[in-house]
């Protein structure tokens, strides 16, 4: 049985961010299983670091910035500096700029690939890491400290704390007899990038329609990434649409700001399940990213809300005599459980809220029109609505 520290099963977005911030917080050794055989981290293409890209708020490069990795996760990350959110067919406009909120960006937009390539590149710097890849966890057995768990590989590892970070289909999780809500919402996101005659400027938009939502994030080299989401038929026919009926529809909404659209890619289309584990700690182990709670990624809040909770945890465990202390895990999991409601409110009702016409449509627009009014309101509004709230 060999000492494994503190033990992440799943090596994405969560489990490498927290395995980094564990370290940057004095804990000794860290091991991470993670399911797929990761690459050279020059070419990393994971279930978690695939061709998405994702809008990171000001709270997570600050997190980013702690582990001294935000310097070179910029030279390939596009900011945000104004954002600019709106409905189809109605007035009103809300927008949030960087300089009046006296920061330098609202976020920044990177590729999933980059960010993955930067992580894993962190993970294999530090000898205090230890990463098995591929493996899975065969079975779990509780000890009075935490965990001993037996890999597929045959591999025995003793733990005070395991985390759970195998995205929302958790094979983990299930191992721990933690039962997950999983609500299909009958819609899906399709993600596709595009070049725009005018460029963006690093601004983010968002727009409702009456089917779902089209969101563009600014990204390096002029181009914007696109993601549609609304009821799943709508979207699967655009993912086998001709590339000139996207651009036709895009530039229906934006040729007034963006111009001509060119060089639409490949769109790839995600299923929009909405997943919640009953509980995120029990005594010796913590569920945490997609294997806690998956939103819906039209408000571009997962991995920000993620990078929260990990740094509380973080602060509570990385060097606490014993890490798997039921009070100690209880207290993170109550501490988070607010932020964690209200992002997933918001994200949940964002769409119907603007989806909706008649009169209550038109009450709503109408307070969209007074947001643009009223400064505290509006800030929030649309900071929550791109994701940027930290
Ligand atoms: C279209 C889309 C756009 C999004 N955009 C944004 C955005 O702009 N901003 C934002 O903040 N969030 C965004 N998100 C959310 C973000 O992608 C998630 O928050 C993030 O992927 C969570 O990472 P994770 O590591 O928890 O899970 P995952 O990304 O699902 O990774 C799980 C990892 O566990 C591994 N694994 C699986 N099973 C096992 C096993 N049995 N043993 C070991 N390892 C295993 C997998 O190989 C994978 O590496 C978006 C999501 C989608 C779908």
């Amino acid at each position: 049985m060999s000492p494994a520290g503190f033990l992440i099963v799943g090596g994405g977005m969560a489990g490498a961010a927290l395995a980094l911030l564990l370290r940057h917080r004095g804990a000794e050794r860290v091991t991470l299983v993670e399911a797929v055989d990761l690459p050279d981290p020059d070419q990393p293409l994971s279930p978690s670091f695939d061709a998405r890209r994702t809008a990171l708020a000001a709270g997570t490069l600050d997190a980013l910035d702690e582990i001294g990795l935000l310097d070179e996760l910029l030279t390939q990350a596009a900011d945000i500096t104004t954002v600019h959110v709106s409905r189809a067919g109605r007035p009103g406009v809300t927008r949030i700029r960087a300089h009046e909120e006296g920061v330098a960006r609202l976020g920044a937009v990177m590729e999933n690939r980059w960010l993955g390539r930067v992580l894993l590149g962190a993970l294999a710097a530090d000898d205090a890491i230890h990463v098995i890849a591929p493996d899975r966890v065969a079975s779990l057995q509780r000890t009075p400290e935490g965990y001993n768990a037996t890999l597929e590989s045959g591999l025995e590892l003793s733990t005070s704390l395991l985390v759970v970070a195998d995205g929302a289909q958790s094979a983990t999780r299930d191992k721990l007899g933690i039962a997950a809500h999983h609500e299909d919402t009958g819609e899906d996101a399709l993600v596709a990038n595009g070049v725009t005659e005018v460029p963006h400027q690093g601004t983010a938009y968002e727009r409702f329609t009456d089917e779902g939502t089209v969101a563009l994030l600014p990204m390096t080299e002029g181009r914007m990434a696109v993601v549609w989401s609304g009821p799943r038929a709508a979207i699967q026919a655009r993912e086998t649409a001709a590339p000139q009926t996207l651009i036709a529809e895009l530039e229906h909404h934006f040729y007034s700001r963006l111009g001509r659209f060119h060089r639409l890619g490949a769109p790839a289309r995600y299923p929009l399940i909405l997943t919640r584990a009953v509980a995120q700690a029990v005594p010796g182990a913590v569920v945490v990213g997609n294997a806690a709670h998956t939103l819906s990624p039209v408000a571009a809040q997962g991995f920000n809300l993620t990078v929260r909770d990990l740094v509380a945890l973080a602060d509570r465990v990385a060097t606490a005599e014993a890490p798997g202390d039921w009070a100690l895990l209880r207290d993170w999991e109550r501490a988070r459980a607010r932020d964690q409601w209200a992002v997933a409110t918001f994200s949940r009702h964002l769409t119907p809220l603007f989806r909706q016409r008649g009169p209550l449509g038109h009450a709503r627009q109408l307070g969209l029109v007074g947001l643009d009014l009223s400064p505290g309101p509006r800030h929030l509004f649309a900071r929550r609505a791109m994701g940027l709230v930290s």
